[in-house]
């Protein structure tokens, strides 16, 4: 395993961290896997790793609910006595909060779920403009203040799915942040707030963590002819996950790639291409360029399938019927999808349910206008009938 230094913190964390979002689950959402999830967790420390993130609502059966994640990481460290070799991250559900108290009051019961006593990282969850704002105004800087002082927690950040210009906002309202988790990978390079926000976090010196490094899974599965193509062009043969990490990974502004791993294979895997010093030579970085390139030619739209959104309270499976406009428009086949799309979805989830009431778009991370992506999905698979 390779290490970086986490910006101001001085921590040396290793550059793949282990997210806790995704552990193999037993039939449901919240129903973690435990032997399965256990054993892959020992793998990846005994083989390096020394940062687990999870958060509040991660593993829950309702996606802002209490979930079991937290949980499940709090007794394996127990269980191992592993509690002080690990930095554990863990997120403030700041959604959830309507004044000063609540923040201390999610804290504990996050102590509590971790069974320890202090947190390495604590991070204000996804914060949006409006729900920075928002705990601004409830003092939540004090609160950090607090936690500091008391011990509690030992290093303060935030993740967020922001613009730039909000991004170095928050940074410059506050300076004892010392991590941020922003989403990169080399199709989001000026998407959110991208390398500009990574630049910025650079010069501040506030460590930087980068969340979604495949893009949903979207640049490992279902690789298109041309790209294809394109990597084989390379000077250095590498599989699609070793690109992802190793774009990142080979830049001086990345301090710690988190990967939501959940199966064992992909552990072993990733753990292998962190571990390698790869250097990509100027030519393959050109061809991660025409990557990038061929790929957002071919983008429906950018949903990442994160899921923020959901449920609609009317029924519509938002996420499906992105994904799989999506689909049909990389691979270039939307009969293939649409067969997906009518046979595997109810009437009633499809896109023609959405009464455009608006109330899924302020949740969306990636800022879409969903109402109006969903009309897009409903014109282009149009009606059962023109496919079958
Ligand atoms: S705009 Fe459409 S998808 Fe969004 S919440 Fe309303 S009905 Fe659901
Ligand atoms: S529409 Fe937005 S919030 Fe919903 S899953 Fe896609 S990216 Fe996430």
């Amino acid at each position: 395993m390779l290490y970086n230094t986490l910006g101001k913190t001085g921590l040396e964390v290793s550059r793949l961290g282990f997210g806790t979002m995704r552990l193999p689950t037993k039939g449901s959402n919240e129903n973690i896997d435990e032997t399965e999830a256990s054993a892959m967790l020992a793998y990846g420390i005994e083989n390096g790793i020394n940062i687990i993130d999870t958060a509040y609502p991660y593993h829950s059966k309702e996606l802002d609910g209490n979930g079991n994640s937290e949980k499940f990481v709090g007794k394996f460290l127990k269980e191992n006595d592993l509690r002080d070799e690990i930095l554990l991250q863990t997120k403030s559900p700041s959604w959830l909060m309507e004044k000063r108290t609540d923040f201390d009051y999610y804290l504990d019961i996050q102590l509590e779920k971790l069974q320890t006593d202090y947190i390495d990282i604590y991070l204000l969850h996804s914060l949006t403009v409006p729900d920075w704002t928002k705990v601004n105004d409830l003092g939540v800087l004090d609160f950090l203040d607090d936690c500091l002082s008391s011990g509690k927690v030992r290093h303060v950040g935030f993740s967020s799915h922001i613009e730039v210009d909000y991004l170095i906002e928050i940074l410059d309202e506050y300076p004892k942040w010392e991590v941020a988790l922003t989403q990169m990978n080399y199709l989001d390079e000026y998407y959110q707030s991208g390398v500009m926000g990574l630049n910025y976090l650079k010069e501040v010196n506030v460590g930087s963590m980068i969340m979604e490094p495949l893009r949903g899974g979207r640049l490992v599965n279902n690789i298109p002819q041309d790209v294809q193509q394109l990597w084989d062009m390379a000077e250095v043969k590498r599989t699609p996950v070793e690109w992802a990490f190793q774009y990142l990974w080979n830049r001086d502004d990345v301090d710690c790639v988190l990967s939501g791993m959940t199966s064992m294979e992909q552990v072993k895997q990733n753990i292998e291409i962190a571990s390698r010093e790869d250097i990509i030579s100027d030519y393959d970085q050109e061809i991660i360029r025409e990557v990038a390139r061929s790929y957002r030619t071919r983008l429906g739209n950018n949903c990442t399938r994160c899921g923020y959104c959901m449920p609609c309270p009317h029924g519509v499976d938002i996420i499906n019927c992105l994904t799989e406009y999506n689909i049909a428009h990389m691979m270039d086949d939307p009969k293939a999808s649409a067969m997906q799309y009518f046979t595997l979805m109810d009437d009633d989830s499809r896109a023609d349910s959405c009464v455009q009431c608006g109330e899924c778009i302020p949740f969306c991370t990636q800022m879409l206008d969903i109402p109006e992506e969903l009309v897009k999905v409903h014109e282009y698979f149009g009606s059962e009938f023109d496919h079958f």
